[in-house]
């Protein structure tokens, strides 16, 4: 019977966070790792109070350690807005941490359901989850715009550090209308073209990536080549070899495909397109607490985190005392995904065996019929289907993943 500790042996570098999803991350930690892992953690918290006192500079601290040892996890964070200054006694509306990352991670985020068997898809076709690889750079987040209040023209200016000018009109207004400039680059995109050929081939699925390129002959053309280019150049062996396929389609069309697909695809998407389609796939698979996030850069560096926010409404509930029942699945999924991230990069398979036993722990508890509000509602009707707390829930899970380890109860 096992009684030691699992080593794990490399550091990982670890983001705490706010309201609801901070409550559960300690949770977590203290019912379904501390018991068994002897893990050397980077611990820097995000809380936004603690972000405001550091002036945000944890955050940046946290993404260099990410870059230094290769493996983070994260858990949800408040970003600022007006109500948060005042609620918080904020300096300032400091920057989304997400966004402060993936500016110096440069990363692709990969977003993959979490399937149960007594949560079916709301598309019948689907038995596999769909991934989606959202470039998280640049174009309508990154943007200029401009309200036309009246008559005048329009033009796209370019002026090159050498030679000259480049000038178009865009629109001759006859009266208002708006006005808006985008960009990318070729490096960004090159990046995640790279990241998404790497996550496909990693994951042994095919790698659909889709823009509107007839109608956009530049700009999203530009995108449909660059991947054309990175899969010939370094990927199309690969590919073959592992059994699976590059395919390129127009936007609409990959949305039509998707639907009647069976799944098991990584669907690539530019940013905004990433980010509407990413809210569907979630929601159409059952509940934003069961998708899984995780940010990859193109050097190799892994962060992971759960889709969804700081479950805000609950942590109120929570501060007055009232029971909550709140969904800890993906905060658990991120957990297991970097040390299994962890356990593959320092070649230490019981690290990987700890991460997948669990991961099915967690889905067996839903599968048994335990389960929190949010899945209640969505689940097949069973006579073994029990709404659980927040607590009651990782305690259901704690409980199976201590019978799968092997370990008694007394032996803790
Ligand atoms: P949210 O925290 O994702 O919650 C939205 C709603 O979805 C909740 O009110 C809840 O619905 C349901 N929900 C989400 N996660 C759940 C879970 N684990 N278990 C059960 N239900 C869950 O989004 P939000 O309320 O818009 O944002 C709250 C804060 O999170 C904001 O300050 C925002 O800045 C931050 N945020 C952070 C991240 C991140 O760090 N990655 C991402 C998004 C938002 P019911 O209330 O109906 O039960
Ligand atoms: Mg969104």
């Amino acid at each position: 019977m096992p009684t030691g500790k699992i080593k794990v042996k490399s550091p990982i570098v670890e983001m705490d966070g706010d309201e609801m999803t901070r409550i559960m991350w300690k949770m977590v930690k203290e019912k379904l790792l501390f018991p068994y892992l002897d893990m050397d953690i980077r611990y820097y918290d995000l809380h936004v109070k603690h972000r405001d006192e550091t002036d945000d500079r944890v955050t940046t601290e946290a993404a260099r350690a990410i870059l230094q040892y290769g493996v983070g996890v994260k858990c949800a964070t408040i970003t600022p807005n007006q109500d948060r200054v005042r609620e918080y006694g904020l300096k300032k509306m400091w920057k989304s941490p997400n966004a402060t990352i993936r500016a110096i991670l440069d990363g692709t985020v990969f977003r993959k359901p979490i399937l149960v068997k007594n949560i079916r898809p709301f598309v019948s076709a689907w038995k596999r989850p769909i991934t989606v690889g959202r470039h998280a750079y640049g174009d309508v987040y990154d943007n200029a715009e401009i309200r036309v209040r009246g008559e005048g023209r329009a033009e796209l200016l370019f002026t090159p550090v050498e030679g000259k000018p480049i000038r178009m009109k865009i629109k001759d207004f006859k009266g208002p209308g708006i006005l808006q400039g985008i960009h990318n680059t070729d490096a960004s995109i090159s990046g995640f073209a790279r990241a998404c050929f790497t996550f496909a081939l990693d994951q042994k699925m095919d790698l659909w990536f889709s823009t509107k390129d007839t109608i956009s002959k530049t700009y999203d053309a530009r995108f449909r080549d660059i991947f054309e280019a990175e899969c010939k150049k370094n990927w199309k062996k690969k590919f073959e070899e592992a059994g699976i396929n590059y395919f390129f389609t127009l936007i609409d069309d990959a949305a039509a495909r998707i639907i009647r697909s069976e799944g098991g695809i990584l669907w690539a998407l530019k940013n905004y397109d990433g980010d509407v389609m990413s809210d569907m796939i979630a929601s159409a698979f059952g509940s934003l607490a069961m998708m899984t996030s995780v940010l990859v850069s193109p050097g190799g560096h892994f962060e992971y985190e759960a889709a969804h926010g700081t479950v805000q409404r609950h942590y109120y509930k929570h501060l007055k005392g009232e029971t909550t029942s709140t969904n800890s699945v993906a905060l658990i999924f991120a957990w297991a995904g970097c040390l299994r991230k962890r356990g593959e990069l320092d070649g230490t398979a019981g690290v990987v065996r700890f991460a997948d036993r669990l991961e099915k722990a967690a889905i067996k508890t839903v599968e048994s019929g335990i389960m929190t509000g949010d899945l209640l509602a969505v689940a097949r009707k069973s006579p073994s289907n029990r709404l659980v707390t927040t607590e009651g829930f990782i305690d259901a899970i704690a409980e199976r993943l201590q019978r799968s380890l092997g370990h008694r109860k007394d032996s803790d």
